[in-house]
């Protein structure tokens, strides 16, 4: 069975947000089951530098609207394929700058969907299963029962949403880059209230769809958390499940974190307490035995920034120290920047993408807080608990599903979760978890309960792979 995952970006080449490292160590962990799973990405710019590519030597010819584009095709230790063309990929970012999208991503993706089948022509490869990831790669599944039929008939697609928040809309007049007949610009397949929608080309196409969490792909079948879609997923709700992401173990694990100043486990947590210290020092808080709360994340609307502002004088009121780690909308930004002035001595904002000191944040953090309004998945809540942090979050998503509530009775659980989106919710969860802080046994009790935690991802490769041999069989027949 030969898969391949087509997706916008993966670590180590390449990385925005968790579908990076989601899409990263699921093509590792695949091939550790000993199946010949390869990757398609963008060849963006500084791969090259980075990475010994070998040039495969193939040239392809992708045509977009009226125009034909040539793209070469690289190859990392075989496993993965880069298609390189300068004028869509050779850029500062991968989907825009903080100002906005780049406004030509409808040419940029449909561009990349196209070519992803022509190299599996040009490289003799023929896929069995082609797994799609987000908007990006939306068109795939459609290209495939259509202008692709004949030399992908007997290949089944996959459509994961990594987030249904993203799904590449775009004017109708997009329908002419894509190269399709008119007469699927239709509610049945692409068009979305007039315009084009990619993820949705490939929710209404693909053999199957997923998503990252048991509880997302429930949720996402209602009005709330549908974004507009919810009526097409229903539609398909026989042929939707959900697949629980996992974290890296090797490259989160406290016992062996270069990255941090002092390396612990389950059964030694004294180097936490130093992580802390330090970071308490790094970030000249004035209090430095005060509960430390880190935040970790893109600065959208998505991760609940605007109910964490709409609270801050009272979170500060109860003496915590904020470190704040994200990058994303600048009005967010600007924001933040304003109430940081206020509160120099108990928050340090930090905007910016900054890998090595989210290890220590993870690390030295007492919470981590995760305020979303919907989390398909969410990967910081597993990591932090990878490193004893205590999520404090909303309980929806994949964090319902990975988080269980303290129980002051039982002693049990691994976070403080709340339901309603708002302040006063995110107010009364942090309180409770800041009373049970000042309880240094409870809370070393929580700390353990969450460094037990397991979420690898060897039982969900398992799951993907089985996934692929029912589609295999079902469209080989
Ligand atoms: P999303 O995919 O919505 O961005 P996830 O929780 O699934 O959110 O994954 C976020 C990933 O990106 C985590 O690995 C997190 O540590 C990392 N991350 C997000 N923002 C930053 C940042 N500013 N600096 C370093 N790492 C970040």
């Amino acid at each position: 069975m030969k898969i391949l995952i087509v997706a916008s970006e993966a670590i180590p080449f390449v990385k925005t947000g968790g579908l990076a490292d989601v899409m990263g160590t699921l093509i590792r962990e695949i091939r550790n089951l000993k199946v010949d799973a390869r990757l398609a990405l963008p060849l963006y710019r500084g791969i090259k530098d980075r990475f010994d590519l070998n040039d495969t030597g193939h040239e392809i010819t992708v045509p977009v609207g009226n125009k034909n584009y040539t793209a070469k095709i690289f190859s990392y230790k075989d496993s993965v394929f880069f298609i390189e063309c300068n004028e869509f990929f050779d850029r500062e970012e991968l989907y825009g700058t903080s100002e906005g999208d780049y406004p030509d991503n409808a040419h940029r993706f449909i561009f990349f969907s196209r070519a992803v089948l022509e190299a599996c022509d040009a490289l003799g490869f023929k896929p069995d299963v082609l797994h799609c990831n987000d908007w990006q790669t939306g068109l795939i599944p459609l290209y495939v029962k259509s202008i692709y039929k004949k030399s992908f008939s007997k290949t089944a697609t996959v459509m994961t949403i990594h987030n249904l928040g993203y799904q590449g809309i775009f004017p109708a007049s997009a329908m002419l880059l894509t190269g399709l007949d008119m007469e699927l610009f239709t509610p049945k397949t692409i068009e979305f209230y007039g315009q084009i929608n990619l993820l949705k080309a490939g929710i209404t196409t693909a053999d199957f769809v997923t998503t990252v969490s048991t509880n997302y792909a429930k949720e996402i079948l209602s009005e709330q958390y549908g974004f507009g879609l919810d009526g097409v997923l229903r539609h398909r709700a026989h042929d939707i499940t959900g697949i629980i992401n996992g974290i890296d173990y090797k490259e989160w694990n406290p016992a062996e974190d270069d990255l941090i100043p002092a390396k612990f486990d389950v059964r030694d947590i004294t180097g936490k307490a130093k992580c802390k210290s330090y970071l308490v020092k790094e970030c000249s808080f004035k209090n430095r035995k005060a509960p430390l709360v880190g935040m970790v994340g893109r600065l959208s609307s998505q991760k609940g920034i605007d109910i964490f502002m709409g609270v801050i004088d009272r979170i500060f009121s109860y003496g915590v120290n904020v470190i704040i780690l994200g990058k994303g909308e600048e009005a967010i930004h600007k924001e933040l920047r304003g109430i940081a002035k206020k509160y120099p001595d108990c928050l340090s904002l930090n905007i910016g993408y900054d890998e090595t000191f989210a290890h220590r944040v993870y690390a030295g953090s007492d919470m981590l807080l995760i305020p979303s309004k919907y989390e398909p998945c969410g990967l910081t809540q597993m990591i932090a608990m990878r490193y004893g942090t205590v999520p404090v979050a909303r309980a929806t998503g994949g964090i319902a599903d990975t988080v269980e509530d303290y129980n002051h009775l039982s002693g049990k659980g691994t976070g403080f979760l709340f339901t309603e989106y708002s302040s006063s919710a995110l107010e009364e969860c942090l309180k409770r978890a800041i009373c049970v802080y000042t309880d240094e046994t409870k809370w070393k009790k929580i700390v353990i309960n969450c460094m037990r935690q397991r979420f690898s991802w060897e039982k969900s490769a398992k799951e993907y792979v089985a996934l692929y041999r029912k589609l295999v069989r079902k469209v080989t027949g």
